[in-house]
């Protein structure tokens, strides 16, 4: 056998035999085509579905996955005493993977079943048995982990945690505790089958603390209570296109000379996701970060002269990074409220097609609430950039200036001061 077709047969862990051997429970001596045979075999994972506390209801669950990626999903849930019981499981298939940003990452594929089994106390079943059949492209690549993975699951039977309107952040807090073994700071959560048609959500990936969802070859940020639609320059950002970071010691100096120690850098993390219409935006996420989302301006925020995308030329240095991060100095001053959220997916929405109208702002002199939020930004990246009127290109004054430009009394007043 040639190392190219260990390769096809094992996969990324073909480079490593030994380790292949050793994950199958093969002694050795051990040869290529008997391990070959054993690692394209399915691999079948069984738990019982047990119940503590005197409480009448047992079970009992199977997984199968082969090669290919495809899986069966079955069992039943019994009820064995008086009481009915509305069961609700969620099985999760856990192992550790690497995510950009996440030191300890770890995938999850969640599988769900629920049915009504009943007690003597009502007639109907006392059985509910699932079968359910997929296939997931997931499995497939990461069959050599699958092979060594770990079957985690929870029962419930006292309240239907799937909610009337498909509770996903309910969902998704329990798959992620369900992967607690790994110690994991970040999780990929591939999402099958049925509960995926109940969240309509296919694939998760929370790298750190900044959430991403894919779902129907779009994708979305996953912040308290609120999706945001995210991209990668066109592309359905996935876990290992998602980048973060917090801000570098240069970057935190230069942009210091705008807000004066009034932006908690150590809550912003950068990401290279854009939201609609391939714009950057700044919202806040789970755990008090401030997920500022530069697109293409993630690499080098301070010389990049883009509007988020490959164009360039058409901002000056550092303009978009002095913009968002108004943004989080906003979040970070005026009192939270999740309609930013909305704001800045309306503005967001409002200028995909190129209409700017929501940045231009008016003369300085104003109150500085006269202004909305991305008019707010607008007048300190301007500043920042000695540009003056909102879509003008044409410098008019130095960069951040403090005696000729009449914009730096909303600098002097408001941003320095934290006051909103
Ligand atoms: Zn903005």
């Amino acid at each position: 056998m040639t190392t190219l077709e260990t390769r096809a047969i094992f996969g990324h862990g073909g480079n490593s035999l030994e380790a292949a051997r050793a994950s199958m429970g093969v002694n050795r001596p051990a040869s290529v085509r008997t391990l070959a045979e054993l690692y394209r075999s399915d691999v079948v994972f069984e738990a019982p579905l047990d119940t503590a506390g005197g409480v009448a209801l047992g079970g009992h669950q199977r997984l199968t996955v082969s090669r290919d990626g495809s899986y069966t999903f079955e069992g039943h849930f019994r009820a064995t005493g008086f009481p009915s019981y509305d069961v609700a499981l969620v099985t999760t298939l856990g192992f550790p993977i690497v995510i950009a940003g996440a030191p300890n990452g770890a995938a999850q594929f969640a599988f769900t079943a629920r049915g009504r089994v009943s007690g003597t106390n009502e007639p109907g079943q006392r059985q509910y048995e699932w079968l359910e059949k997929g296939q997931l492209p997931q499995l497939q690549a990461e069959w050599h982990a699958v092979r060594t993975s770990r079957l985690s699951h929870k029962l419930h039977y006292d309240t239907d945690w799937f909610g009337p309107a498909g509770d996903i952040v309910g969902f998704v807090a329990q798959v992620v505790a369900l992967g607690a073994t790994f110690g994991a700071s970040g999780v990929a959560i591939v999402v099958a089958g049925a509960a995926a048609e109940h969240f309509n959500v296919e694939h998760l990936v929370l790298p750190g603390i900044v959430g991403v969802i894919a779902a129907g070859g779009a994708s979305y940020l996953f912040g308290p209570r609120i999706f945001i639609p995210v991209f990668i320059a066109g592309a359905a950002a996935t876990a290992a296109a998602v980048k973060q970071r917090k801000l570098y010691d240069d970057e935190q100096i230069e942009m210091d000379k705008i807000f004066k120690g009034k932006v908690p850098y150590n809550r912003v993390l950068l990401t290279n996701l854009v939201g609609w219409g391939g714009r950057p935006f700044t919202a806040p996420g789970p755990g008090g970060a401030i997920l500022v989302n530069l697109g293409s301006g993630y690499e080098k925020p301070l010389t990049y002269t883009g509007k988020g995308g490959e164009e360039l030329n058409v901002r000056a240095p550092g303009q978009l990074l002095a913009h968002e991060l108004t943004h989080a100095w906003q979040i970070a001053n005026e009192s939270f409220t999740p309609e930013y959220y909305c704001r800045a997916m309306d503005t967001a929405a409002g200028t995909a097609g190129g209409n700017m109208s929501a940045y231009i702002y008016g003369n300085a002199g104003g109150d500085w609430h006269s202004f909305n939020t991305e008019q707010q930004a607008k007048v300190v990246d301007d500043w920042y950039a000695g540009k003056q009127g909102g879509t003008s290109m044409q410098s008019t004054y130095d960069p951040m200036d403090e005696v000729l430009n009449p914009y730096y009394m909303y600098i002097r007043d408001h941003i320095r001061t934290g006051i909103g």
